[in-house]
């Protein structure tokens, strides 16, 4: 076993163990071992992080000209595209998923901060139009106070932009809790933010559980903005622990996301559209297009093209630039994909392709795509987010159906249809029940796009102008303009 990658956590300016001086291992998803130890967070802990982020809201930082914020935002972008390579290499190591597309998303994730560095002198307050004698009333975007942000595995460095930089601009200090699946890439990009030469105690990093690091973070008296990305059990947990502060929290969650594809699709689009949607990142993403619904005239020839699609995927090491599908990241989910799989199939569903671990998941978690043909979409592949390469398949006949059959599930994060009618995309995409609607395309993000869940996918958007809002509290001021003094209280009216 080669030696461990050692990391300390980011706290008031400097790189500091945990008071206990407990660690953990986090473990390789290609090969099942141990490649990196990091602090294991207290309650302790966490409490110096969260004050030191309230000395630094307590300081100068919020009262820095937006522009002057704003430099900061452009260095981190600029330290991102410096080093997407190094990022994309640990994230890839931490997490599994392919290095040609981590290294990709760091170097794209600098767009976000050059897009909320571009916002921070753009947020305007209001001159209200009153109906009292002598009175201008304004109101001021003021920032919140200290942010907590979580972070799941996936997507870190994404996950981490859509809360940091609008947080940032908007002269809040933040604490990110780094996943305790893949902690590295945070405290690597912990190294940048560093480099920045950013005040003290803005930007704090640190690592460790659900519990009790998780909890005293989202519960902790002075943090009042919650910024949450992961599964829906922990969201709740996240709105309890929200009671003991009474903070500000958004949502961001899982999904099961329903796509249509009609007869007349243009079929090459739809088939890169679904590959892309459920097997890219081996289907680790909250936006995988996992259930799919096609129409009865060319259910079976199209079914064919997407099973002999997904048979050609080249599983491999997450760095080789060959492989188009790496390892799942831990072995939990694949063991949470296998149980749903094996219960689909005793009810009923019918395997097209894949459906077992692959021959060399003898150390890493590698699962192949896999397609299940189901005449009911309550089977359990068909209706439960399983974050893996799992495609549910199933038929409609027209519309109305296929409507009804994608709002019936509990999520509702991402969507998508193909069709030639672009009026049926319209009517398809105001019908459905979900934050985000692909029409002809799928797995697409953009700085500029809001993304986000309606029902049990959450609520709060990130990414796009208004979400820079949510970092802001309206501050109302009155202002007395007469020169004479106001009447007295005891003979008003
Ligand atoms: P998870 O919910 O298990 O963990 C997310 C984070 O919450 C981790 O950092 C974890 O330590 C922390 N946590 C756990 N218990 C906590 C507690 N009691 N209090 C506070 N924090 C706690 O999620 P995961 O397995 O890392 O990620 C997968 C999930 O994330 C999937 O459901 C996926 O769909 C979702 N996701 C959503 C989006 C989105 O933008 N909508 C993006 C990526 C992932």
């Amino acid at each position: 076993m080669s030696e461990l990658k050692q990391y300390k956590m980011f706290i008031d300016g400097e790189w500091v163990d945990s008071e206990s001086k407990k660690t953990f291992k986090s473990l390789n998803p290609e090969n099942n071992e141990p490649w990196v130890e990091v602090p294991q967070a207290s309650e302790k802990d966490i409490d110096i992080a969260v004050n030191a982020a309230q000395k630094a809201f307590d300081g100068s930082w919020p009262n820095l000209f937006p522009r002057e914020r704003a430099k900061y935002l452009k260095a981190i972008a600029n330290e991102l595209r410096e080093n997407a390579e190094l990022l994309g290499k640990i994230e890839t190591i931490d997490t599994g998923k392919l290095f040609k597309e981590t290294k990709t998303q760091a170097n794209y994730i600098a767009e976000y901060y050059d897009y909320y560095a571009g916002l921070a002198d753009k947020v305007e307050g209001t001159v209200l139009p009153i109906d009292k004698a002598n009175m201008q009333v304004i109101t001021t975007r003021v920032p919140i106070g200290v942010v907590a942000a979580i972070i799941p595995w996936n997507s870190q460095m994404l996950l981490t932009a859509v809360k940091l930089a609008p947080a940032l601009a908007m002269g809040n200090t933040v604490v990110i809790k780094s996943s305790e699946l893949a902690p590295a890439t945070l405290f690597e990009f912990g190294k940048l933010i560093e480099k920045t030469g950013i005040p003290r105690g803005v930007v704090n990093i640190v690592s460790g559980f659900g519990e009790p690091c998780g909890r005293a973070l989202t519960s902790h008296k002075l943090v009042e903005r919650v910024a949450f990305t992961g599964g829906p059990e922990t969201a709740r947990h996240i709105i309890r622990n929200s009671a003991d502060n009474l903070s500000q929290v958004s949502l961001e969650l899982g999904g099961k996301s329903p796509v249509a594809v009609f007869e007349d699709a243009d079929q090459e689009n739809a088939l890169n559209g679904i590959t892309a949607g459920i097997f890219g990142a081996s289907g680790q993403s909250c936006i995988a297009g996992s259930r799919l619904y096609i129409q009865n005239s060319i259910y079976d020839n199209f079914l064919e093209k997407i099973v002999n699609r997904a048979n050609k995927i080249k599983l491999g090491p997450p760095m080789d630039s060959k492989t188009q599908m790496g390892p799942l990241n831990s072995l939990k989910q694949l063991e949470i994909i296998e149980k749903n799989i094996k219960l689909t199939l005793e009810q009923g569903g019918k395997l097209r392709c894949g459906g077992k671990r692959h021959t060399f998941s003898n150390k890493g978690y590698y699962f192949p795509p896999t397609i299940i043909e189901c005449d009911n979409h309550n089977l359990p592949t068909a209706e439960n987010e399983l974050f893996g390469p799992v495609l549910s398949v199933m038929k409609f006949n027209d519309e109305k159906e296929v409507i009804n059959k994608m709002n019936d599930n509990q999520y509702g994060l991402s969507s998508g249809v193909y069709t030639k009618d672009i009026n049926r995309g319209l009517r398809v995409s105001n019908a459905i029940r979900a934050g985000i609607t692909f029409v002809n395309t799928y797995r697409l993000i953009s700085p500029s796009a809001p993304f986000g869940g309606m029902k049990d996918s959450g609520y709060g958007k990130e990414a796009g102008i208004e979400s820079i809002k949510d970092y802001t509290r309206i501050k109302t001021t009155w202002f007395n303009t007469s020169d004479k003094p106001m009447d007295d209280p005891f003979t008003m009216g």
